[in-house]
């Protein structure tokens, strides 16, 4: 790796306002030290985003490098986790100043927005990917899982769902909010760390709710009924759909259902801790809405108003499909 390849990280990445205490090396030596707080579990997560796998080519840097941290963030959200670090592999087509002034930018903000310092990271040259991998900390024993929910439980969701879905459907014409909520999704940290003593499994919504809902209730060979009304939409994403044709209505249902990138939380309560999770999450701008009911026989049903059933054409997001 030439010099400036290995300059890229220092000189990008350290303009950080959040200096965390546990950090006691961060970015410039061979590897950063962090000291674990006393009771406290260390949370630690990882994904990549691929430039036209996980966000079209032509995305803006600074939405890039927001979502490659949020995505991670909405993964330790789901743990009940508080950022602490992230590291941060980067692999680039060229080395192109703008283009790291802005997705740097992008990242750093979302990073000091939660007090997660950068502490390290590796660059090099080949089709544009983003690897973070991110650390958060939980009390002793308090990490949620998707492991845990018992039949009975209700289901819960966090936010909209379809609001990304229908952006990547409608590209150039998706109104700015939905755009915003493809581009620049909110990870739901305040959500998942107040649910850690209510919750009994949770999962963040990055392939979709039923196939996410899924891997939550496979850990425990479970199923789940779901009401279709109940699924919360955003008012943008309704109007928008009020301007399709007829023949893009199943997008009501489909989208909220199978489409991904949306990273709200879904959680399991038992029957008597709801009203808990109700006081805990009421003040949150994002909110919370049951969906549905963990069920003893397996699969996921979704049900309409009038209680028939309703088949989804799609069921998500397939990494390997
Ligand atoms: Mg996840």
């Amino acid at each position: 790796m030439s010099a400036t390849e290995f300059g890229i990280i220092r000189r990008y990445f350290t303009r950080q306002r959040s200096r965390r205490e546990e950090v006691l090396i961060g970015i410039g030596d061979d590897a950063a030290v962090l000291r674990v707080p006393v009771g406290h579990d260390l949370v630690v997560c990882m994904d990549t985003l691929v430039a036209g796998v996980h966000f079209p080519a032509a995305t803006p840097p600074a939405a890039i490098g927001h979502k490659a941290l949020a995505v991670n963030l909405s993964d330790l959200a789901a743990m009940g986790a508080e950022p602490l670090a992230a590291t941060l592999a980067l692999t680039l087509p060229e080395n192109d100043p703008e283009w790291l002034e802005e997705f740097s930018r992008g990242l750093l903000t979302l990073a000091d927005h939660y007090d997660l310092q950068l502490i390290g990271g590796d660059t090099t040259r080949g089709p544009l990917t983003v690897t973070l991998q991110a650390h958060g900390l939980v009390p002793p024993g308090q990490a949620l899982r998707r492991q845990g929910a018992r039949s009975g439980d209700r289901i819960y969701v966090t936010g909209t769902l379809g609001d990304a879905g229908l952006a990547l459907c409608l590209q150039e014409a998706a109104a700015p909010w939905l755009r915003q909520r493809l581009e620049y999704p909110e990870p739901r940290i305040e959500a998942g760390m107040r649910l850690r003593k209510n919750a009994s499994a949770a999962i963040d919504i990055s392939d979709g709710l039923l196939a996410d809902l899924g891997h939550l209730l496979e850990a425990d060979c479970l199923g789940a009924t779901l009401s279709l009304e109940s699924l919360p939409r955003s008012d943008a994403f309704l109007s928008a759909l009020q301007g399709l044709d007829a023949g893009k209505q199943d997008l009501h249902h489909e989208l909220p259902l199978t489409s991904g990138d949306d990273y709200e939380l879904c959680f399991t309560v038992p029957p008597d801790r709801c009203s808990a999770v109700a006081r805990e999450l009421a003040g949150l701008p994002c909110g919370c809405t049951v969906v549905g009911e963990v069920t003893r026989q397996p699969g996921i049903r979704c049900l309409r108003k009038d209680g028939s059933a309703y088949q989804p054409a799609t069921s998500g997001y397939r990494h390997f499909g």
